[in-house]
């Protein structure tokens, strides 16, 4: 790396970026900085940085309303909105914040039924197991009953099917809810389209 230093960088500033030399192949050196130039980029990448996730189990970052991106910017002019995370369509419809996480690169599950099946849940155990913080946001609460989370009643992430009937879907809809298990069992057992708000 030496014998590319630019004389304007302090010896203990940054390292200069190598400079390609035609015909001549990169040095392991050389390999070594670009991909760690290439890990701090990915690290300081703004999915990394909005540690917000929305109850459809997605980073903000992947909804219209958040993006950088040139194509999500251009539907967001236009009025459309989408859920993006990496190939895959979300039918969400509205940024919901739920949880904060060190690093939301583990939530891009689709939704596969309520509970466990659920994109929210299956990230939210990934990102446990990979040993990432995650905390629960401020003032969430049951979608049906209101009443909050906490300890001793948590609440389960689940994919309503379209209002009036409702009911669970075990497919990925833009209708999410986290649902006390009173509330779960009675929107399973038909009593409760899942829709309603008391
Ligand atoms: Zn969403
Ligand atoms: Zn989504
Ligand atoms: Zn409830």
């Amino acid at each position: 790396m030496t014998e590319f230093a630019d004389p304007l960088w302090p010896h203990d500033g940054p390292p200069p970026v190598p400079i390609p030399r035609p015909g001549v192949p990169f040095t392991e050196e050389e390999l070594e900085y670009f991909k760690r130039s290439d890990e701090a980029h990915k690290t300081q990448s703004p999915s990394t940085r909005d540690p917000r996730i929305c109850v459809c189990g997605h980073p903000a970052r992947a909804h219209t309303d958040f993006s950088l991106s040139e194509t999500q910017r251009g539907l967001r002019e236009m009025g459309r909105y989408i859920c993006q995370p990496s190939r895959q369509i979300c039918p969400c419809k509205a940024f919901h914040e739920v949880l904060r996480v060190e690093d939301t690169r583990t939530f891009r599950f689709q939704t596969k039924g309520p509970l466990n099946a659920h994109a929210l849940f299956q990230g939210a155990k990934r990102s446990a197991e990979n040993g990432h913080e995650i905390e629960w946001s401020e003032g969430v609460v049951c979608g049906i009953c209101a009443r909050p989370r906490d300890t001793e009643m948590p609440v389960y992430p689940v994919a309503l099917k379209a209002p009036p009937n409702g009911g669970i879907s075990q497919r990925a809809t833009p209708f999410n809810r986290l649902l006390c298990w009173a509330c779960y069992t009675r929107v399973l057992a038909g009593e409760l389209t899942g829709h309603e708000r008391f």
